[in-house]
């Protein structure tokens, strides 16, 4: 038996933004791996093993996938949105270092929708132009290096999107993001606060910069910032696809 491995993103929340060809390697699926909210997702039936794990414990999720893999059974790494944006295909291909024996397996990555594309299209194209997507956990790399990264896109007249922008564990962090934001950008530039985007508790808020408070995320939402271009059209937000001088 020859096993599979899909590495699959189930989009945002919402069943219509889960793709078909995502939906048809779960239906195929011998075995689920994931964390816990995420493998929820999967509705159970006969033959089909759902492994739902604990947050922080990807290298670990990852190996078992792959020994799996490798004794035949058919497995989807499930994550939120796309595999791989702050998600599981790098861990898997992580995993892959050093093992030949796992790099010959029958191995792909499925896209999703990720957050930030799902709440951009709620809002109008605020990512219409350049811009950078940034992860504000500091669980895999030092805060100093999140908001020196956040301090450069905003210089670069970058619009941005922030994932994981606050928790329990870290309150005070995002409070430090929106102040270098402070520093660097006018403090009309709309922000976006978009929660549980397609999911019944969906909620978006608009704010300016000056008005942005730290409470205003958690950890189900994702923000976006525009840049000094982006401005509002009736209900909607954009950012022009057109840059009129080099710095602007
Ligand atoms: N792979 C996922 C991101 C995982 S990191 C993706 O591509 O979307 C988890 C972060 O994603 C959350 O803290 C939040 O910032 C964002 N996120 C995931 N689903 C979301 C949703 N439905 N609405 C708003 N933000 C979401």
């Amino acid at each position: 038996m020859t096993g599979t491995l899909r590495i699959v993103g189930l989009g945002p929340g919402a069943e219509g933004l889960i793709t078909p060809d995502a939906q048809a390697a779960i239906d195929a699926a011998t075995d689920i791996v994931g964390y816990i909210p995420y493998v929820k997702r999967i509705a159970p039936r006969p033959g089909l093993t759902l492994h739902a794990s604990d947050n922080r414990v990807e290298m670990d999720r990852a190996a078992h996938a792959l020994s799996m893999t490798a004794e035949g059974k058919h497995v989807v790494v499930v994550s939120s949105g796309d595999p791989g944006v702050f998600a599981m295909a790098a861990a898997i291909f992580e995993a892959l270092e050093g093992r030949p024996d796992w790099q010959a397996l029958d191995i792909e990555v499925l896209p999703g929708i990720t957050a930030m594309l799902a709440a951009a299209a709620r809002i109008g194209a605020p990512l219409g132009h350049d811009f950078a997507a940034i992860n504000l956990s500091d669980n895999l790399k030092p805060w100093e290096e999140v908001t020196r990264r956040l301090r450069h896109a905003a210089r670069g007249g970058f619009a941005m999107a922030f994932y994981n922008p606050r928790s329990k564990s870290r309150p005070h962090q995002f409070g430090e993001a929106l102040a270098v934001l402070k520093e660097e950008l006018p403090g009309s530039v709309p922000i976006f606060f978009a929660r549980a985007v397609t999911t019944p508790d969906e909620a978006i808020r608009t704010v300016t910069l000056d008005e942005a408070k730290p409470e205003m995320a958690d950890m189900r939402t994702v923000v976006l910032v525009g840049t000094a271009a982006t401005r509002a059209v009736g209900r909607f937000h954009y950012t022009p696809r057109s840059v009129p001088e080099a710095g602007v």
